[in-house]
């Protein structure tokens, strides 16, 4: 379904953005990686789909770095026609002991990273009269968690924007939406069990089950390969009016 297309998924040298980017290359699409992880691994299991594979280094965190990705998308493949700004970093703190590095740090590249990106690939998308913006948001866009103020403030953020680019596309064939996980058991999430876990002197598989029965009443991680087919469907001509939505994928976390 997706042959002929290019895929740019920030931050998918592990986690979620490299589950989606596994998901939509089994359906056909051309990948660009990105991300601070073992690039080379990422690569070697992309390899044996179909599609042409891509990386490029850029720090999110640094918006003539995300040009130089795209331009590079450009002219190893052709333009970006999905973009799935995927890159997300986490702090933990109260506000009052919130260092303000940190918090530059997750607006930069939870929020303004998707700003620049965007930017940078919708005269592509225009001129091909098609397009695909996925921002993987955070059921954090929707409701609030303590100790979470930079991470909570960028994915609200990052949900605004959805709305904005939607509404500013909506007539063409280039639709823009959010994704919203709950928990999904990733290195980003694998840390803050494993602060659990030190914490309260607990077993690794006791950190987990407390960490989803506080939020996640479905006491199930998501995984990585559920959020791809999400993708997969919203790049489906089935999702063609699918325009400025969050889809909540969190066990039922928003629904208390
Ligand atoms: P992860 O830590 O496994 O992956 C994050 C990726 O972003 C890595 O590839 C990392 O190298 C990359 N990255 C970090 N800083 C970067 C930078 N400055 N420039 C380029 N790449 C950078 O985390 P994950 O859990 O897969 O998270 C992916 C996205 O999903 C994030 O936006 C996160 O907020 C969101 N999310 C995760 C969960 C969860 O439970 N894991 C839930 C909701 C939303």
């Amino acid at each position: 379904m997706l042959t002929g297309r290019t895929a740019l998924i920030t931050g998918s040298t592990s986690g979620i953005g490299l589950g989606i980017a596994k998901t939509l290359a089994q359906h056909g699409a051309n990948i660009v990686l990105n991300g601070f992880g073992d690039a080379q691994s990422a690569m070697a299991q992309l390899r044996e789909y179909d599609g042409m594979v891509g990386y490029h280094p850029a720090d999110m965190s640094k918006p003539a770095e995300i040009a130089a990705m795209v331009r590079y998308a450009e002219t190893e493949m052709g333009g970006v026609d999905i973009l799935v700004n995927n890159a997300g970093i986490q702090h933990v703190s109260p506000i009052e002991e919130f260092p303000a590095e940190r918090w530059d740090a997750v607006i930069a590249v939870n929020l303004s990273s998707a700003f620049h990106a965007m930017q940078c690939v919708l005269p592509h998308m225009r001129a091909r009269r098609w397009g695909r913006i996925i921002n993987i948001a955070s059921v954090h866009g929707l409701v609030a968690s303590v100790h979470k103020a930079a991470y909570v403030a960028a994915k609200h953020g990052l949900v605004g924007l959805t709305k904005v680019a939607a509404l500013e596309t909506a007539t063409t064939g280039i639709t823009v939406n959010a994704i919203c996980p709950g928990w999904v058991l990733t290195p980003l999430v694998q840390r803050q069990v494993d602060a659990r876990a030190a914490a309260g002197g607990l077993s690794n598989e006791e950190a987990k089950r407390q960490l989803l029965a506080e939020k996640q009443p479905s006491l199930q991680f998501t995984t990585p390969d559920q959020l791809g087919e999400l993708a997969v469907f919203l790049c489906s001509p089935a999702a063609d009016n699918i325009r400025g939505a969050s889809l909540n994928v969190d066990g039922g976390w928003a629904a208390q």
